[in-house]
């Protein structure tokens, strides 16, 4: 077996409680030690001055499109920008055609991953039949074929009866249930938020209280059942809110934000481009204040990208026709370094934290530490590089970026996934 020997960077494992300047050895799949070894010897060196190296990153929401969709994203192409993002595991949304809510579906994924050969793939499960939210799908059929939480993404759940029986019973398999909160009759129509730029703009808008109102819902049920309820996308700062007073009652419930929603503002939306239109949607600066708050005060202890490929053609058309969300994996860091890192909100083990050990305790999932013994996933990551975000360069097969342009620092240098290293240290444009 081969030992892989990572010298000179800075190896930060929030897990452990590391940030220093060290070595990390690594022993066919797994993590063999921390710091200068004389008793081992290694096969290969990588030289990593200058870097930090952290657990392999992990993006709990992403939508991969496969089975159904192949043309916006396939499990291959969406892992491939995983790894080229410093993304070594995601979690997949299960809101795919036919919809992820079977163990046959399940093990499908894994198989497709496993060909694919990039980064690891979690699935998720669908909470209702076809996610048509009127009966429960086989949770526990799921569970066997490896799915790691539940949730409807891309809608709601809307009847609260049918959530109060998904947290009860995915508590028994101590699997989360992830929270798209939306009230759908509230948005119906929307493609923006409802405020001042909708109004100004003459576009339907969709209220902050649409977030609000399910969140506390889900919340009041987690109460209920004793459930562990995962809050997908806080975009408004009455959301972070009642995910802060939940976890002060010592309701089981943990917060996700995504990089566009505490970097852009529905202001954007003023130039009628369909990359600014998502679900939630960019909301004002008081929000994104909020949920950065949120962040620095671990309300919000997920950072997740929502990866959401739609292929050119369908991101082009009107607003109002076109689907939401955006891309997400390959901007992932360097918006993080941006928005979080350079004004100081976050210190690097904070931020590496949100994007490791944080989602693999939602998920369950053995991965996000660098304790010898774990699996050797690994993100070797250049903190200062500077370039400019160019999509037409991604490995997604789609587009729909809202960062063409921008000058960014920081991104994946190398990536190691169970021991093997797939991304080669390399020289940056
Ligand atoms: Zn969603
Ligand atoms: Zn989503």
């Amino acid at each position: 077996m081969n030992t892989l020997r990572i010298v000179n960077g800075r190896v930060i494992d929030p897990a452990q409680n590391l940030d220093q300047v060290t070595d990390l050895w690594i022993h066919g799949k797994h993590i063999l030690a921390v710091g200068p070894q004389t008793q081992h010897q290694a096969t290969r060196t990588i030289d990593a001055a200058g870097k930090i190296v952290c657990p392999g990153l992990i993006d709990m929401h992403v939508h991969l499109r496969e089975p159904g969709r192949e043309e916006d994203e396939t499990i291959a192409t969406g892992t491939a920008a995983a790894l080229a993002g410093g993304v070594t595991s995601v979690a997949c949304m299960p809101n795919t055609e036919p919809a992820l809510d079977s163990q046959a579906a399940a093990e499908f994924v894994y198989l497709q991953a496993q060909r694919a050969g990039h980064a690891n793939v979690f699935p998720v499960g669908a909470i209702t039949k076809g996610r048509k939210g009127e009966e429960l799908a086989e949770i526990g059929g799921l569970v066997e074929g490896g799915a790691v939480a539940f949730t409807d993404d891309g809608s709601p759940v809307a009847s609260a009866e049918i959530m109060r029986r998904a947290l009860e019973y995915c508590r028994m398999f101590d699997k989360a249930v992830l929270s798209h909160a939306e009230d759908l009759d509230l948005t119906r129509g929307g493609v923006m938020n409802e405020g001042f730029e909708s109004a100004r703009l003459g576009l339907r808008g969709m209220p902050a209280a649409a977030e609000e109102v399910m969140i506390h819902r889900d919340i009041e049920l987690a109460a209920l059942t004793g459930g562990r309820l995962h809050i997908l996308h806080v975009s408004t700062a009455g959301g972070v809110e009642l995910i802060r007073n939940g976890k002060r009652r010592g309701v089981s419930v943990t917060g996700e934000a995504c990089p566009h929603h505490f970097t852009l503002t529905d202001q954007c939306l003023r130039t009628f481009d369909s990359n600014y239109k998502m679900a939630p949607p960019l909301r004002t600066d008081a929000d994104v204040r909020a949920i950065i708050e949120g962040l620095r005060d671990g309300t919000l202890e997920v950072i997740a990208t929502d990866h959401a490929p739609h292929a050119p053609e369908k991101k082009m058309r009107e607003l109002d026709q076109a689907p939401n969300g955006i891309i997400g994996l390959e901007t992932l860091l360097p918006i993080c370094v941006l928005a979080l890192i350079e004004p100081g909100h976050l210190t690097w083990p904070q931020l590496i934290e949100k994007l490791t050990r944080n989602p693999a305790r939602v998920l369950g999932i053995d991965r996000g530490t660098l304790r010898p013994g774990a699996l050797a996933d690994v993100t070797v990551l250049d903190p200062t590089t500077e370039w400019t975000i160019d999509p037409a360069r991604f490995r997604s097969k789609s587009r729909n970026c809202p960062y063409t342009g921008w000058k960014v620092r920081g991104r994946a240098w190398a990536v190691v996934v169970g021991g093997e290293v797939k991304g080669e240290p390399q020289a940056v444009q």
